[in-house]
Parts: structure tokens; sequence; C-alpha cells
């Protein structure tokens, strides 16, 4: 049973509000970055979360088991 909400960062994050996910970790050279070496996950809203790797991994699996399972749906509905 996948789930419409992922958790990144202690954040459950609803997979439609998903826009884009960092390929690469993140780096800005910035002292006071906070978000060094992490994986951005771009949400609607100009909004941003941040994931270690194996959280930005389960994000991508998670978005893609969400899109499969959308498509079964509209199947059963033909
Ligand atoms: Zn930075």
């Amino acid at each position: 049973m996948s789930s419409i909400f992922v958790l990144v960062d202690d954040k459950h994050v609803p997979l439609y509000r998903v826009m884009w996910i960092a390929d690469t970790p993140h780096f800005c050279g910035n002292e006071d970055c906070t978000c060094e070496g992490m994986y951005e996950v771009r949400l609607e809203g100009d909004d941003s979360v941040w994931a270690t790797r194996p959280e930005r991994d389960n994000v991508l699996k998670a978005v893609e088991a969400w899109h499969n399972g959308q498509e079964r749906d509209q199947q059963d509905w033909d």
C-alpha cells in the first residue's frame, strides 16, 4: 500500500507537492549553510525540504509508486 506522503527531514510531504528532486548534493560554499551535502526536494510554492541520500532515494521511489498507482486507477475507469 503506497502512501500519498513521504517522510523527509521529519516532515510528511504530500507527493503531489514535489516539483523536482536534486540528483546531486547541495553545495554553495556558504559558511553558515546548513544543507551542505543534502539533496534538495523542491516543493510547490517556492518551498524546499532537504533530504539525506537515503531519504532522497525514498522520495524518488515513492513518487514513482504513486504515479504508477494513479495510472492503474485510470485504467480501471476505462
Ligand atoms: Zn547552501
